[in-house]
Formats: C-alpha cells, sequence, structure tokens
C-alpha cells in the first residue's frame, strides 16, 4: 500500500511552459498555473493519509534564468491547495551535482529523513529523469503521458493519461 507520494511538479503541479519548441517551466510567478489535471486530484491529495513529497529539477536557478524567491513564491501557491510534507529542489545545472534527477537522492534523503518505506513510496511525473530517479531509488514511478512526451522511450511501473487514473491504480 502507498503511503508516501513524490510528485514532479512541473507538467505534474503546474503547466510547463514552452520556450522555442522546448518544455521549459515558469521563471516568473506570472507563469505559474496550476494544471487543471491537478486541481482536480487535490481532492483526493488532501483526503490521503500519508505523506506528500514534491522533487523538482530547476536548473534554471543556477543558469542565472530565475531568482531563488520565485521558486518560494511558486511554494506559497501550491500550499494553498495541498499541504506537501516538504518541497525539495535541485537548483544546480547540468548533471554535476549529487541530487538532479534522474539521480535519486532527492527521493533517498526524504526516505532517510522521515524514515519511510520505499515499497511503500511512489513517483508521479512526466519526463524520463523521474522515471528513472524512482528506479534508481528503488520506488514505484508512474508516468504522465502528455503531448509533448508521448515519444520518450521510458520504463515506468505504470502510465497514465490523466492524474486522476493515478487514483485509479491498485497501489491504496
Ligand atoms: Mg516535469
Ligand atoms: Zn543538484
Amino acid at each position: 500500500m502507498i503511503k508516501n507520494i513524490f510528485l514532479d511538479r512541473d507538467g505534474i503541479i503546474n503547466e510547463i511552459v514552452m520556450r522555442a519548441d522546448l518544455v521549459s517551466s515558469p521563471r516568473v510567478i506570472s507563469e505559474f498555473t496550476f494544471k487543471n489535471d491537478f486541481l482536480n486530484i487535490v481532492p483526493k491529495l488532501n483526503t490521503f493519509s500519508g505523506n506528500i513529497f514534491i522533487v523538482s529539477n530547476q536548473p534554471d536557478i543556477a543558469r542565472n534564468l530565475m531568482d531563488i524567491d520565485v521558486l518560494e513564491h511558486i511554494n506559497i501557491e501550491i500550499s494553498k491547495v495541498i499541504n506537501p510534507k516538504e518541497i525539495v529542489y535541485c537548483t544546480c545545472d547540468g548533471g554535476n551535482c549529487g541530487c538532479r534527477k534522474p539521480k535519486p537522492s532527492m527521493i533517498n534523503q526524504l526516505i532517510d529523513k522521515y524514515n519511510l518505506k520505499k515499497n511503500e513510496s511512489v513517483i508521479v511525473g512526466d519526463s524520463v529523469k523521474d522515471i528513472e530517479s524512482g528506479i534508481n531509488a528503488g520506488i514505484l514511478s508512474v508516468f504522465l503521458e502528455t503531448d509533448y512526451n508521448k515519444n520518450q522511450i521510458v520504463t515506468p511501473n505504470y502510465k497514465i493519461k490523466s492524474l486522476n487514473d493515478f487514483f485509479q491504480l491498485n497501489l491504496f
């Protein structure tokens, strides 16, 4: 039974931001918009008795494309609708840090910190990096298929087409 949900942020909670055909994320608060798909599952998240975490790569911080205050502001917006136990960001650029997904350490550190069980944990994401971070951490993974990622080669435990389908999986 799942007691710990690790949510990716961009493309799961909020809409991605397209920049010249590239999938990007909000850099200013005015670019932050909740996904309707996410808002639809807010009641279920708020009655979920386990833990909700958010684990997100935000390399635009290290690239000086976004101010750290924007992340804080977005956290406040998210916390108005759900109650995550902790939100963790990798704000590093490239793959040289220890935390950037597909590395598992953001997940592993939370699992250690809160003494959680891996077989009670799942990550939900919209990118290959999310799924690989879950695989690398040894937890279940759920891939949200969208119009911008449907050609990705990815091997999650489950693929879903809407977040509502997540709660229809036989995990709870
Ligand atoms: Mg994402
Ligand atoms: Zn990092």
